[in-house]
This record gives C-alpha cells, structure tokens and sequence, in this order.
C-alpha cells in the first residue's frame, strides 16, 4: 500500500521531522550579503543548535524515533568547544538588547519538546562540560498528562511497521469519511517527493513521514493519528505522558537556572494558525509556565520551525505577550541580532559531529551560510 492523498489538506511543513526546513544550504545569502544592524560594527556570529531525543542508545524495532545518545551529545559538544564558546540564553538576550555583546563564535544549545530524558541524559552533560542549555517547553500535554500528536507520530512509527502504520491510517480515514483525500493515482510521482525529501530513509519510511508531514491539516492528522496510538499504546495517554515529558517540579528548576523557554502549549505550526489561536497558545503557554514555576520565559522556539511556521506575524504576536528571542530551523548562522525573533537554528546532524554534516568545525563561523529569513 502506499500512503498517498490528494493536495487538500496540504500543509507543508518541514521535512525530516519537524527540524528539517525547506531552505537547503546553497541556497542561503553569502555573509557579506547578510543584511547588518547597528551591531555591524561588532560583529556576531551566534551559533544555535538544536537536540531532541537524547538517551543512551536508540533500539526501537522500527525507525520513527531519532536522536543523539548521551555519548554523542558529550562528543559533540566537545567539538563544537574547540571552535567556538558556550553562551547563555541571558546572554543572547542582553545582547540583542544591546547591553552586551556576544563572543565572535557563540554557540547556544537548545533543546525541543519538554522531553524529560533532556533532564536525564542532556542535562548532566552540559553541566559537566560546563555548558548553558535552553529547553523549549510545551505546556498542553503536561497540563493535560497527555501526548502531542508529532510524539505520537514518532512512537506509532518506532513501534509499528511502517507498512502496517499506513493501512491503520488508511482504514481511520475510511471510517472518518476522508477517504476522498486518498489519491491513488497521484502514487508514483508522491513516492518520488517523499524519496527527495526523505533521502536517509527506507521507501516506506519515507513515504510515511511525507504523508504525514506535508499532506494532512493539523486537525485532520490529529484525528487520524489518535485513534491509532490508542488502538497500539492503550487508552491510558497519561501514563505515557508522564514517562514522556518533563514534570512541573523539572520545569520549575530550569527556570530558576535560566534554561527555560517556551514552544508554545499545543505543538502547532502557529505561522498557519490564524491570529486569534497564535495569541491563544502563546499566551497559555506563559502563563501556564508562570505559574507553575514564577517564571515568566522570554524565548520561543517556533514548533516546526519552517519558513511557513514561524512568520513575521507570529513573532509579532509573541513579540506582544513578551516573547523577546524567537527561534526557527533555518539551518544558518546568525550574523547579527537585529531580527531576534527569528534567530537561524541548525540541527544538531547538520554540525560537526552530527549525522550528515556539511560544515567542518574549523571553518563553521566562517562558512556556514548567513541567516535571511525575514530580514
Ligand atoms: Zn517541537
């Protein structure tokens, strides 16, 4: 079978997961093209990367969880050490308001999803490496000890056959009466796109995560996915939720450490939402992390993180709750700090010591591409 459907319902987020994004390295304005602030005359190049998943080894039975295991992340780190130095999310922040400024080769370390093992695995490397982190947070599915949609993705993938998977959504959108998004035709030439996009995966694998991610509305894979994670995991979301995310006495010490950083209370692609539910998000999410820790975060990372989800105006509307630091996957560096809502991010496979990069860490500051997303 292959999963297929029609161009409705399209909603193009990024690729690879949610880290991916559609800009491919090449394609990034030289350095000197970089548009410059005020800060042109001090120079920055700040670094962001960015982790999910960390554990000691990943040994799902089917690809569908990826992430770098304590080992890798402590090597990596160290790497990223011999050309650059470790800021703060306080120091970026003094930065860009320009009271400060940022070593010539910054690192920021980042990491998203409120994923409790960041406090298990990452977290003790960074502090033994003496390393700053931040840890984009959503709020809903602590509050609601419940289990986003792209984590339930992720483990739908890595305990069922990919095959499988896709009859499962097949028959949920038949019974939905979605059936009619189904296209088999169209089979072939998405088979190819999703291989394109997908390259490090196996074809079904692939033509999954294309399905997926860049063919269903929000809502409509919500309500295909939740009634497959049930049908696997039980109705018990809960206890899933608990071993999942971080707890509110977690969240409280990251707060306190200055590591804190909201990705929004759903994990939703807010540059696709309209204004009012962007407000709404936002908004919870600081409140709800208010009070549960007396911090109020200043710094967001865009769920998804493309070029489409993290618009102009969903910075603007972060920008009126508070929100001072926004960050996207544009996989580029920053050059300057005069578009602090929309600060370049890599994945951490795409530097030094990641899975495919294409950056070595001699020469990371001076070639990596420059940040240009609405700038
Ligand atoms: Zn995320």
């Amino acid at each position: 079978m292959t999963c297929t459907l029609t161009a409705a319902g399209h909603l193009g987020i990024g690729a690879r997961g949610e880290s991916w994004n559609v800009e491919q390295p090449g394609s990034s304005s030289s350095r000197g093209a970089a548009a410059r602030g005020p800060w042109s005359s001090d120079p920055v190049t700040l670094i962001v990367v960015n982790y999910h998943y960390v554990r000691p080894g990943f040994e799902h039975r089917f690809p569908g969880i990826h992430g770098v295991t304590t080992s890798a992340l402590r090597a990596q780190l160290q790497l990223l050490g011999t050309a650059g130095e470790f800021v703060s999310l306080n120091q970026v922040r003094d930065a860009a308001g320009g009271a400060t400024s940022l070593p010539r080769s910054a690192f920021l370390v980042t990491f998203d999803d409120g994923l409790r093992e960041q406090l298990d695995h990452a977290l003790p490397v960074l502090d033994e490496l003496g390393v700053p982190g931040v840890f984009f947070v959503n709020t809903w599915p602590i509050a609601n000890r419940a289990v986003s949609s792209v984590h339930k993705i992720h483990l739908l993938r890595a305990h069922t056959p990919p095959a499988v998977l896709c009859g499962m959504l097949h028959a949920e959108a038949r019974r939905q009466g979605l059936e009619s998004l189904w296209d088999v035709e169209s089979g072939e030439a998405q088979v190819g796109e999703a291989q394109v996009k997908y390259p490090w995966d196996p074809p079904e694998s692939a033509q999954l995560k294309y399905f997926l991610n860049h063919q269903l509305t929000h809502e409509v894979k919500d309500a295909l996915i939740a009634p497959c994670f049930r049908e696997v995991f039980g109705d018990d979301e809960s206890v899933i939720s608990d071993l999942l995310y971080m707890d509110v006495q977690q969240l409280r010490m990251l707060g306190a450490r200055g590591y804190l950083g909201t990705h929004g209370d759903q994990h939703l692609p807010l540059g696709r939402l309209p204004r009012a539910a962007v407000h709404d998000n936002v908004r919870l999410s600081l409140d709800r992390l208010l009070g549960w820790t007396d911090v109020r975060p200043f710094a967001l990372s865009y769920p998804f993180g493309s070029l489409e989800t993290s618009t102009l105006e969903a910075g603007a509307i972060a920008a009126e709750l508070g929100v001072e630091l926004g960050f996207t996957t544009e996989r580029a560096v920053n050059v300057d700090l005069s578009s602090p809502l929309h600060l370049a991010r890599f994945d951490c496979n795409d530097l030094p010591g990641g899975r495919q990069p294409y950056l070595q860490s001699s020469s990371l500051f001076e070639n990596a591409p420059a940040a240009r997303w609405y700038r």
